[in-house]
């Protein structure tokens, strides 16, 4: 059902398979994957527009790229953006070029322009998005859920997803418990002008880290060069406590005073805002017809740049399951996978970054430490592990025993198939599974699941090599998730292959 508008440009009584609170990153990225799956699926979104005051996070990493690349849409972020060796932990930057992707990199770029393109793309996929409305309230039964809007709209769905944000509305109306860590430290984030230059770069003091740059740089020999002008980006600790409203220049320029002693003639802010190294996760990522993805599921420090990123990687996890499950391909319980596969993935990501949190602690005794882990994460074997958890790439669902390949992302090799050569993430671009048969053409009776499943014979350049685990054997076949992770390998005669497809995508018709 589409957008029913009213006289007086309110939302009337509409309906949709999917509402969706909140159009930061996580929506959208989830109102894509549902669109391209052809559900009906709307945003109810609180800004107006898509701009907001500053830039919050600084770029995506090296999964998240290989999954717009799944999309077809990798290159309007690199296009924009710059490729730099970033991922690190604590401040020891661990370099991936060495790492068996095509994007062996992070992405800087800020988030006002990764939710740009995005707006971009679901426009084309045409999803309606209510703008400067929110979701007040909803009760959900045995059908669907009814979405109570601000300004007296209301929207009936089957499903509603709450990516709302850390203070997530949908969550705690759900009743989902959002367990953690209260914060120990808060910090200020701005974008000013300043009268006098600060020193740019990140600064270590007794009082903790503090860091000034600008919102334009070039990235020069792998290094961060600022420009010489335009907005000042600050970072550093507040130790006023925090007020309960939003902080005012007046905060900033104390904050600036009590760490470096001077407030620099701090003028003209774009934005000023606190956040805090708090850590907490949603207790379940679904409650009968509600499901909750990005920041709504999980909150940490930024330390690490892993937020947006995460969010993203939940939506494209949670997109074609929900669009299968509305198509009445699949049970409901193919949802529960969701939970199943994510919270794990970002349960870590909250441990990561308390550890790095406290390794960034500025007294002697910290410093030591870090130095410590610093020089193990200069050998070779704990780099790898590392970095792979921090770029995504060696994510591992478990889907239980086999070959290494099962729960992991499938690599983008390059195949050769009876319509010429073509990348496997081309296959993907549809968010449609694939069987990617290695072996002697035939061997199994796809009919019952042709609708679903595509079929390519193909023959594969290899190597087949995983980051961080190295090489694999070449397997004969694998069956891809649209979410580009694969959930079954082997042989074509083998009796698993049937159970396989129908567990991910429904009985055979
Ligand atoms: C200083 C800072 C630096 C960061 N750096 C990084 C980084 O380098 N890398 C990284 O990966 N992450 C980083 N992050 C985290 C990242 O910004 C978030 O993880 C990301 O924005 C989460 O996306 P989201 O879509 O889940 O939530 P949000 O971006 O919070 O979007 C939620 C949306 O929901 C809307 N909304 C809220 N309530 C309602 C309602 N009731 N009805 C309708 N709409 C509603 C909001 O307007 C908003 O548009 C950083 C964060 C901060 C603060």
């Amino acid at each position: 059902m589409g957008l029913l508008l009213s006289e007086s440009g309110l939302v009337g009584n509409a309906g949709h398979a999917v509402v969706i609170a909140g159009g930061g990153p996580t929506g959208m990225m989830l109102a894509g994957e549902l669109a391209l799956a052809g559900v009906d699926v709307a945003i109810v979104e609180r800004r107006a527009d898509q701009n907001f005051a500053g830039a919050r996070a600084g770029g995506l990493h090296s999964r998240t790229l290989e999954t717009l690349d799944q999309r077809g849409i990798a290159e309007r972020f690199l296009s924009e953006g710059q490729v730099v060796q970033v991922h690190g932990f604590a401040m020891t930057r661990l370099d991936i070029s060495d790492f068996p992707t095509r994007h062996p990199y992070s992405l800087g770029l800020w988030q006002n322009h990764i939710e740009r393109i995005l707006a971009g793309w679901i426009s084309e996929l045409a999803v309606p998005v209510y703008r400067a409305r929110e979701v007040k309230g909803f009760v959900q039964d045995d059908s669907g859920v009814d979405v109570e809007l601000s300004e007296g709209g209301r929207l009936r769905a089957q499903y509603l997803v709450g990516c709302d944000g850390g203070r997530s509305l949908v969550r705690k109306t759900a009743g989902i418990e959002f367990p953690g860590w209260d914060p120990a430290t808060t910090n200020l984030i701005a974008v000013v002008e300043m009268a006098e230059k600060p020193e740019m770069g990140i600064h270590r003091t007794a009082l903790g880290i503090h860091a000034f740059s600008r919102l334009e740089y070039e990235i020069r020999d792998g290094n961060v060069i600022f420009k010489d002008d335009g907005p000042i980006r600050v970072m550093l600790p507040d130790r006023s406590g925090g007020s309960a409203g939003d902080p005012t220049l007046d905060d900033l320029r104390a904050a600036l005073i009590d760490v470096c002693g001077k407030d620099y003639g701090v003028h003209s802010p774009i934005s000023i805002s606190r956040f805090t190294d708090m850590a907490r996760q949603a207790a379940a990522y679904r409650k009968g017809r509600i499901l909750l993805a990005g920041d709504a599921a999980h909150v940490h420090s930024p330390v690490g740049g892993q937020g947006l990123n995460t969010g993203v990687q939940d939506a494209v996890n949670l997109g074609w399951k929900l669009a299968q499950v509305v198509k009445g391909v699949s049970p409901e319980s193919l949802l529960d996978t969701y939970h199943a596969e994510r919270q794990p993935v970002a349960a870590r990501v909250l441990r990561f970054t308390l550890a790095q949190v406290a390794l960034l602690r500025t007294d002697d005794r910290t410093d030591a430490l870090r130095e410590a882990v610093a020089e193990l994460l200069s050998m070779d074997e704990p780099r790898k592990r590392f970095a792979a958890r921090l770029s995504g790439l060696g994510i591992h669902y478990d889907l239980g025993e086999g070959h290494p390949l099962l729960g992991r992302r499938m690599p983008d090799l390059d195949l050769m198939t009876a319509n010429g050569p073509l990348r496997v993430f081309s296959l993907l671009h549809r968010a449609r599974p694939v069987l990617l048969n290695f072996g002697e053409p035939g061997g199994f009776d796809i009919a019952p699941w042709a609708d679903r499943v595509q079929w390519v014979d193909a023959a594969a350049a290899g190597p087949w090599e995983l980051p961080a685990l190295g090489p694999v054997t070449a397997p004969t076949a694998v069956l891809v998730r649209p979410d580009g992770y694969v959930a079954w390998v082997g042989d074509l005669t083998h009796p698993g292959l049937g159970k396989a497809l129908t567990t991910w995508f429904g009985p055979p018709c």
